[in-house]
């Protein structure tokens, strides 16, 4: 589910709306596609070559194909003989082509991605598929790594190498959306599908439903009593701007954004055992199958069956496969086999936190800094959002860009966060900062103003490129000053743009643990740092941690939804993070960790 379809402008042939203008490099496209296939599934030679020769002819030709087919001359076209303009025209009348259709459905599901990989030719690839069975890029890779290609005659070690590097090339190639940018998108769906009374279940699935950072594509299962109906209104819904494919049981769109949606629909008695098979991961459930098999069941989309005697015993709902195989309901987060399948079978998974357990948001900008609006409008939108107390955490002044605060402009915010906890109390300001960690790892704040402050989070925000070595020594001394309260966004990541500091996160976050600095779980969408498999680290290591929207507009609280979906990913429960303390427990926290540092 993961594995991204060609994208949407290439995929041309599951266009089912009238072809507003198909071009003749569209045409070339198409017969070139069918070549390809032909030559992957050994097909004679010269059907082949003629294919080719064609696509090559429309390609090059300054007459618009459009025009030639209406006035019925398709095969005055040189090379064009009656079949192939059959083919052309079926495809410029409807945009699509049965005959592509036929092949795709001949050839292995995901060839012609695993042909889009340079060094893969058709020959190639049926070659690698007789043999290996290697029929999608994901699979090159695997063989690749596991050296199973260089025994093949005509590949060696060098070659198996040179696959190797490609494939992993086009895989990252891949556009991966960000879990904030399609989650609201889905989430905008599902509740338009829910209003309708023909669609009775409705939920993400794949990735999405996992909550995973990134994302390849928006899943979306329905279950209905009349598939064609619950299709026909998901292709109908006001933001769709184009039908890319369409069948009774999975429909794709193309929305307005340029997004593409899948929506997949089962029979309401196979929803339980769809949604866990669509969901995954992969890993997960193969590691599920071996289990059934093992009990002499199999498991499948459409239900759970007993082998033996080929009975179904379950699959409405998605307990029905966990409890047939005697484990406890596993949260999506955790379907990564990482060791939840063993710990439902020993009844020990942890009690996730979730989005209402925050009682407060420890990093937020306002005005004073780099926010878009007053302290007061982002206090009211927190409160608003159900939370009992923020920390104003504006930045520091060596973030001149951010028009950081100095000693005496901290002072003077603190005169209206005062005011302003008397007019908006029970709710609670904390009057903190976002501190910079100097490149020696001193703070860009004197001791004596941090005093001050009730709460104190350090990060980096200059000089990414440093050894890491003294990295990882700037952030540990910049976690040992004793007003430290928290370790913001701990490895400056940011997601398909920047990788994280060179550092030794392990020796950093050890050091934390000891010194009682909690450490974040940054919400905004394309940071979500620390990542899901840090974060279950960290809380080995003895981290307290804290989920935050580092908002710097009243509308980002929601982000913490995906905050706490990093969280869940990392298996933390309520009682792993700062911020689910009621206000009275966290100003404890706080009073607590000042005694430390005067003691
Ligand atoms: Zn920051
Ligand atoms: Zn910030």
């Amino acid at each position: 589910m993961d594995q991204r379809q060609a994208s949407p402008r290439q995929d041309l042939n599951d266009g089912i709306a009238p072809p507003r203008a198909i071009t003749n490099q569209a045409a070339a496209r198409l017969l070139d596609r069918i070549a390809q296939l032909l030559e992957a599934k050994g097909e004679n030679p010269y059907r082949v070559r003629a294919y080719r020769e064609a696509a090559a002819q429309i390609e090059a030709m300054q007459t618009n194909l459009r025009e030639l087919w209406q006035e019925g001359k398709l095969e005055t076209i040189p090379r064009v003989g009656p079949s192939i303009a059959a083919k052309l025209a079926e495809f410029l009348k409807t945009g699509r082509s049965s005959y592509l259709e036929e092949l795709q459905r001949s050839v292995p599901q995901g060839i012609e991605r695993l042909l889009e990989v340079p060094g893969i030719g058709p020959a190639r690839a049926r070659f690698l598929s007789e043999h290996l069975g290697i029929h999608t890029p994901e699979d090159l890779i695997e063989a690749a790594e596991a050296h199973r290609i260089r025994a093949l005659p005509g590949f060696g070690e060098r070659s198996e190498q040179r696959l190797l590097i490609e494939a992993r090339r086009w895989a990252q190639r891949e556009r991966r959306l960000l879990l904030g940018t399609a989650w609201p998108i889905a989430q905008e769906i599902i509740n338009l599908l829910k209003a309708d009374p023909a669609i009775e279940q409705v939920s993400m699935g794949g990735s999405l439903r996992r909550m995973r950072e990134t994302v390849g594509d928006v899943d979306l299962l329905a279950a209905a009593a009349v598939p064609e109906v619950a299709s026909l209104r998901f292709s109908q819904i006001p933001i769709v701007r184009e039908v890319l494919a369409s069948g009774p049981t999975k429909v794709s769109v193309l929305l307005e954004s340029g997004l593409q949606v899948d929506l997949r629909v089962v029979e309401p008695a196979s929803w339980g055992a769809a949604l866990q098979h669509f969901t995954g991961s992969k890993q997960h459930n193969i590691h599920l199958r071996d289990l059934a098999i093992g009990r002499g069941l199999k498991l499948n989309e459409y239900g759970i069956y007993d082998i033996a005697t080929g009975r179904r015993i379950g699959g409405e709902v998605e307990e029905d496969v966990y409890h047939a195989l005697e484990l406890d309901w596993i949260p999506p987060e955790l379907r990564e086999d990482r060791g939840e399948i063993q710990a439902a079978a020993e009844h020990t998974l942890p009690v996730l936190v979730e989005l209402s357990d925050l009682h407060g948001d420890l990093h937020v900008h306002t005005a004073w800094s780099d926010g878009s609006v007053s302290i007061e409008a982002m206090a009211v939108a927190a409160r608003e959002f159900g939370l009992d107390y923020i920390a104003v955490t504006d930045h520091s002044q060596s973030l001149a860009i951010a028009h950081g605060l100095n000693l005496v402009r901290y002072r003077e915010q603190r005169h209206e966060i005062d005011a302003l906890n008397q007019r908006l109390a029970p709710f609670r300001i904390f009057a903190g900062a976002e501190v910079d960690i100097l490149t020696d790892g001193s703070l860009d704040l004197p001791a004596d103003v941090a005093n001050e402050l009730d709460y104190v989070a350090v990060s980096i925000h200059s000089r990414f490129q440093m050894d890491r070595e003294q990295m990882t020594q700037r952030i540990i001394r910049g976690i040992s000053h004793p007003f430290v309260n928290t370790l913001s966004h701990p490895t400056g990541r940011i997601i398909d743009r920047r990788p994280g500091y060179d550092i030794d996160l392990e020796a950093i976050l050890r050091v934390a643990a000891r010194n009682g600095v909690a450490v974040e779980i940054n919400s905004a969408i394309d940071r979500l740092d620390l990542d899901d498999i840090w974060v279950r680290r960290a809380k080995e290591l003895g981290c307290r941690l804290v989920v935050n929207s580092d908002s710097h507009g009243p509308d980002q609280f929601t982000n913490l939804r995906f905050g706490v979906a990093v969280a869940r990913r990392g298996w933390l429960t309520s009682a792993d993070l700062v911020n689910t303390l009621p206000l009275e427990g966290f100003s404890s926290w706080l009073r607590q960790r000042k005694r430390q540092r005067t003691a």
